[in-house]
């Protein structure tokens, strides 16, 4: 065990708001800018963690709503936390369930108070509060926590997203005064839409409460890249620079890039694990879809200038077979190239910021992709 949390800048980029960072947890340091990998129900789906320790990933992300479901904060801390549970020593985040009630659970009521729902497994009548997220996540004995926030989708009405700052802020309050952190960080989270006004709000307020992080929440919720870049560009000014920047739930590998640009050091996205598992392969050159025909006797890798354990040992025509044939280890080749992909590109982007010149790395990335394949992906 090392010492309580912290966080230090080792160096800025001159031409961008790029900057590499370290984390310190009781669970080891995490190099930053840093992607984590989505560990929904305890595991990141087809990985076991000797596999996501050999990608270099040094934090993961835990869902507070899923696993207060199944199998229970209870259970897990009776059999040493989280950690112990899944048999992964290096850093957790959960996320406070906010998302979560919002988006996945029926029956919601939304009062000042907390979120009432019902469970997307049993149908059960459910509360959720900024105590009761706190107390989840102190059980599950996460490495940082975050703040219950209150994240509507977009587009909403502006009252809408108004009242979801405001309440964002009460919950944070409510959220920093319940959590007792013994060394573990409790980050409080930025909301208010796609309005430039509400976020600056929401930031100044949330920046205002000592968090030891601080979180963008609700992009990646139905608006726009450009709006995404707005969002940003409103919050990261208004964030200490003392204290690490999450952007949450995003995104591509470009969208990554150009987000540490601007001045985010961690984020977590579904994207690598759940495409892989659908086929969809990230590469240096955009997207590929295992599925297609075309790759049917390719004796190819995925990708020539991947060196990940899977383009170094089995052909595209391989992949393509597993995958029509249903066969489980499609899953797990796969992610391990998604996520392979994903942390290299974490790796050249900090040694770019170290270097001073991530603007020309930035630049000299192609990862868009062939438009031909992303039209077809959105058959
Ligand atoms: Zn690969």
């Amino acid at each position: 065990m090392s010492g309580p949390f912290s966080f230090r800048t080792l160096a800025h980029d001159p031409a961008t708001a790029a900057r590499r960072g370290r984390i310190t947890t009781q669970h080891g340091t995490i190099e930053t800018p840093a992607f984590m990998p989505v560990g929904t129900a305890g595991t990141v789906k087809a990985m076991a963690p000797e596999d996501l320790e050999a990608l270099g990933y040094e934090m993961i992300l835990g869902n507070t709503y899923h696993l207060a479901l199944r199998p229970g904060e209870d259970v897990v801390r009776r059999l040493g936390g989280l950690h112990r549970f899944m048999a992964w020593d290096r850093g957790i985040l959960t996320d406070s369930g906010g998302f979560q009630v919002l988006s996945l659970a029926d029956l919601r009521t939304i009062s000042d108070d907390g979120v009432e729902f019902r469970s997307h497994l049993d149908g059960s009548l459910l509360s959720m509060t900024p105590e009761r997220s706190m107390q989840i996540q102190m059980a599950l004995g996460s490495d940082i926590a975050m703040a219950f926030d209150d994240c509507p989708a977009l587009p909403s009405e502006r009252s809408r997203i108004e009242a979801a700052v405001r309440r964002t802020t009460l919950w944070a309050r409510r959220s920093r005064d319940a959590f007792r952190g013994e060394g573990r960080a409790l980050f409080g989270i930025v909301q208010g839409g796609d309005d430039r006004a509400l976020r600056e709000q929401s930031a100044s307020e949330i920046a205002a409460m000592g968090f030891e992080g601080h979180a963008i929440g609700g992009v990646s919720v139905g608006e726009t890249a450009g709006l995404s870049r707005a969002v940003v560009e409103s919050a990261v000014p208004l964030l200490p620079a003392d204290r690490p920047r999450y952007l949450m739930g995003m995104g591509t590998p470009g969208d990554l890039v150009e987000m540490i640009g601007l001045g985010c050091d961690l984020f977590d996205c579904v994207l690598p694990t759940r495409n892989a598992r659908n086929g969809t392969l990230f590469t240096s050159t955009g997207r590929l879809s295992i599925k297609r025909r075309e790759f049917a006797d390719d004796p190819r890798p995925v990708d020539e200038s991947c060196t990940c354990t899977v383009c170094r040992r089995f052909s595209r025509a391989y992949l393509r077979h597993l995958f029509m044939a249903g066969e489980i280890l499609a899953m797990r080749l796969n992610t391990l190239h998604n996520l392979h992909l994903y942390a290299d590109l974490m790796r050249r982007a900090r040694a770019a910021i170290e270097a001073g010149r991530y603007a020309e790395f930035a630049a000299g990335q192609r990862l868009t992709g062939d438009p031909k394949i992303a039209r077809e992906e959105s058959e």
